[in-house]
This record gives C-alpha cells, sequence and structure tokens, in this order.
C-alpha cells in the first residue's frame, strides 16, 4: 500500500484555528502517517503530477514512476482565492490552507500584526478570529456579507445566536459587509475598502471565503467531475473508470433527503466515506448504509458549544421541505448542580410521519455529542413518536434529568405540534 504526499508533516485540519492561540504553537497540531506506515504501508512524499488511468502508473514531480492495481483519489480540497477583490494577492494575504509548511509561514507573520481583517464569517472564518482576538496585542475585525455568520450551517435562529456570541467576544464583527478592495503600500495590505464605504486599517487579511475540491490532476488524468468539480463517484466511491475510486473532499456527496448533488467537505464526511471505502476497495463486502451526505456541523464560540445536522429552517426554504419544528431549553446536568449549562434542542420533522429531518443543539459541550444521535435518527429514519420511547441513560453529574431529556422534549413538543394540525 502507496501512499503520496505533499509534505512530509501534516496537519489536523480541524484544530488549525486553535493553532493561533489555544494550542500556541503550529507543532502542535500535527498528525504524521505512523499509524498507516505501522499497518505496513508505504509513504512517499512528493506531488504526484501525472496519472495513467488505463495502465495505473503514477508520477511524481521527481519524475518517479509507480505502477499500481487499485488508485484512490484523496486530494481534498483547496481554499478559494478571490481574484475578483483586486488587492487578493498583496504580502500579509493570507489563507487557512491544509498545509503544514504554509501555515507556519503564517503563524509567524502574524506574529508581527497587530491589526488583522478575517474575510468570512463561516465556521473557519469565525473560529480562527475568535481565536485570534484572544490574544493580547491583537485588533480583529471578522468580515461577513450575510446578515450573520454561520449562514450556511445553522438555521436562522442559531447564526443569530453565534453571530451575538461572536459580538461578546474582543472581535469587530461587521456583518452585511463586503470586503470591496484590498489596499496595500509597497505591495504589502495596509487597508482594505468595505461596501459600507469604511477604510479598515490593517497589517494583516484572512481570507477564509471557502474550499472547492482540489481535481485539477483528476481532470487532467481524465476522470469526469460534477458541476461542483467533484469527482464523480458511485454509493462505493468508485469512480466510471475501474479500480479507480475517489474519496473525501474531493469527491462529490449527494444531499441526504434531496438526492441531488451536494458539496459537503467535512472531516466527518470524508473519514465516513474512507471507511466505507477501505472495507469495500476489493469488492462489496460491507453495505453502506447512507445513500446521501448529511452534513454535521459543530463548533465552539466564547465557550457556546453549536451543532447542526441536516434539515433546518434555511436548507429546508432551498429545497422546498415542509417541517415543523419546535426547541426545548433546560440545562444539561441535574439542576442542582453548579457547572450546569443551558442546553437547547431544536428539532425538525416531517408534518405528516413526524419523522426527523434535522436538528440543532447549543448550549454546554454535550451538545457535540447530541447532534450526533439526532444525525443517527435522521439516518435511521427515527419517528418523534419513537423518540418518547427512546431509552436514555442519566447521572446528575452527567446528562440532564430524565424527566426533562432535552432532545426528548422537543420531540414531545413536535408530537403536540402534528396533532394540532
Ligand atoms: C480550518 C479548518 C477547520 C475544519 N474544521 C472541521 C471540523 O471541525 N469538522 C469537520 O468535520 N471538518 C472540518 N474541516 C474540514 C476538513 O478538514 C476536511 O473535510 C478534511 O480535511 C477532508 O479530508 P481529505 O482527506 O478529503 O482532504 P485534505 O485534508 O484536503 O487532504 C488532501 C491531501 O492530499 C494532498 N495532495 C493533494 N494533491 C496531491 C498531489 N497531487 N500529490 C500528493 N498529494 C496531494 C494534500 O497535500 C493533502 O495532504 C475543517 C477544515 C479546515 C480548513
Amino acid at each position: 500500500m502507496l501512499m503520496f504526499k505533499e509534505e512530509e508533516k501534516g496537519l489536523v485540519p480541524c484544530g488549525i484555528p486553535y493553532i493561533f492561540h489555544k494550542l500556541g504553537d503550529v507543532d502542535k497540531n500535527v498528525m504524521g502517517p505512523k499509524p498507516f506506515i505501522d499497518l505496513g504501508g508505504e509513504v512517499i512524499t512528493e506531488k504526484v503530477v501525472d496519472i495513467n488511468l488505463d495502465n495505473k502508473i503514477v508520477k511524481t514531480e521527481k519524475g518517479q514512476e509507480f505502477t499500481c492495481e487499485k488508485l484512490v483519489f484523496a486530494t481534498g480540497s483547496q481554499v478559494v482565492v478571490p481574484t475578483f477583490i483586486s488587492g487578493y494577492d498583496l504580502k500579509n494575504v493570507f489563507y487557512i490552507k491544509k498545509s503544514y509548511n504554509y501555515i507556519k509561514q503564517v503563524f509567524n507573520e502574524l506574529q508581527f500584526a497587530k491589526n488583522i481583517t478575517v474575510v468570512g464569517g463561516g465556521f473557519i472564518g469565525a473560529e480562527v478570529a475568535e481565536q485570534l482576538a484572544l490574544e493580547p496585542d491583537k485588533k480583529v475585525t471578522l468580515v461577513e456579507s450575510e446578515p450573520c455568520c454561520f449562514s450556511k450551517a445553522f438555521s436562522k435562529d442559531l447564526c443569530k445566536i453565534a453571530t451575538e456570541e461572536l459580538h461578546k467576544t474582543a472581535i469587530d464583527v461587521k456583518t452585511s459587509t463586503k470586503v470591496e478592495k484590498i489596499i496595500g503600500i509597497d505591495g504589502k495590505v495596509s487597508s482594505v475598502k468595505l461596501s459600507t464605504g469604511e477604510e479598515l486599517p490593517c497589517d494583516a487579511v484572512i481570507m477564509a471565503i471557502g474550499y472547492k475540491p482540489n481535481t485539477e490532476l483528476a481532470q487532467k488524468s481524465g476522470l469526469t467531475v460534477n458541476k461542483m468539480g467533484a469527482i464523480i463517484v458511485d454509493n462505493y466511491e468508485r469512480t466510471n473508470i475501474k479500480d479507480v475510486c475517489a474519496v473525501g473532499d474531493c469527491s462529490q456527496t449527494i444531499g441526504f433527503l434531496t438526492g441531488r448533488i451536494d458539496n459537503v467537505m467535512l472531516a466527518s464526511t470524508a473519514t465516513a466515506e474512507a471507511r466505507v471505502l477501505g472495507h469495500n476497495l476489493f469488492g462489496i463486502r460491507i453495505k453502506k448504509n447512507f445513500n446521501g451526505t448529511l452534513a454535521v456541523f459543530s463548533t465552539e464560540i466564547n465557550g457556546l458549544s453549536m451543532a447542526s445536522a441536516g434539515v433546518n429552517d434555511t436548507n429546508a426554504a432551498e429545497a422546498n421541505i415542509e417541517y415543523v419544528s419546535a426547541t426545548f431549553t433546560d440545562v444539561d446536568t441535574h439542576p442542582t448542580f453548579e457547572d450546569t449549562h443551558p442546553l437547547s434542542v431544536k428539532l425538525f420533522a416531517s408534518p405528516l410521519d413526524g419523522s426527523i429531518l434535522g436538528g440543532e443543539v447549543w448550549g454546554g459541550k454535550s451538545a457535540g455529542e447530541i447532534i450526533n444521535t439526532i444525525s443517527m435518527a435522521i439516518q435511521k429514519g427515527v419517528t418523534v413518536y419513537e423518540m418518547v420511547s427512546f431509552q436514555i441513560g442519566s447521572h446528575p453529574l452527567l446528562t440532564a434529568a430524565p424527566t426533562k431529556t432535552v432532545l426528548i422534549k422537543a420531540a414531545e413538543m413536535i408530537i403536540g405540534q402534528i396533532a394540532k394540525k
């Protein structure tokens, strides 16, 4: 088993924002291929520049050639570079690339920056801004074109809550605002011009406006991509060419409910796909249990955990999905304890059969796992009626009281709403 990678050291992508404060060091967020090597794998640290799909010949940038029996594209995603914004290529305009060498350089350069503008209030921009703003010597502005941050991941209500939480930090959050131009002096960023007319002085800009599938090599090799630029694969990550597969951010995702082409790029999705492929590379042996991708997002801003899965009011409107929803709020341990946190669950269910279509959770850290329970419920077609008899464990220090399990209470509220219809 051979793995080609561009850089010797790899970063834990989800940990990158925390390099800038909580970890405080790029090398604390490193992962390497040791587990793969321990299993007998061999790593070639060289960029692959050419692939002959017919003969399965892989050519590296140093001209080495390797022949293989099975070929898996796992080339991931790359940052969107806004060439339409003048000044995008000035010195000190940075991106959140999943590259050790690049982030090391960004980390070092940012040590000298006092005034930083982060462009894009999705979860990556918001997490990076939140971490940088915790550094005492930095003034951070977050610019987001939508009225609220996190608009691609959360419902309108949760976006509002998340944006309010960002406002409570030291970040200067500017929503409904676009960066129109990046201005430089002697080739280096000096300010950004906003759609409001304001000119914001800054000595560094971090662009966090999105990612796209990294499929140039795949396309050059002759693989077919969809309109999002992702490699088209079947249910088992197989392309239309025999023994050639694609997995992770570079491969196509299909909406869980709609079956339409989607563009989910998450580590949780990539690893689920990788497990499916790993078990089935030499023939389908384990039936894949999902035909569409359920995007499950989670984050924490200013100590508030927030998570979402599946349908919410925003994506339901886009795909014309009817739903009923209800929110229940209580606390995440028995209420008598001091370190308890508020916890809210909002469920979205079908108005006809009560099947759970989506959910959001916010409050204490347990939100991160409760959303995974909701994700399982959505994937298994669990209804709100079934949720009422869901058997749970409860402990005063660990969970909500069994009389008020937040997820179950939200399901009960939906039953009440359906009954009234
Ligand atoms: C800052 C940040 C935070 C994130 N947080 C979360 C989170 O909290 N939860 C979550 O689920 N997801 C999160 N994500 C998304 C997640 O990181 C991606 O979905 C995940 O990395 C996808 O994994 P992948 O293996 O498909 O691709 P990648 O991680 O992009 O890996 C692709 C690899 O292929 C290599 N490569 C590409 N081309 C070549 C070539 N020609 N030759 C050799 N090697 C090549 C690249 O160098 C790279 O190492 C985050 C992403 C970022 C950037």
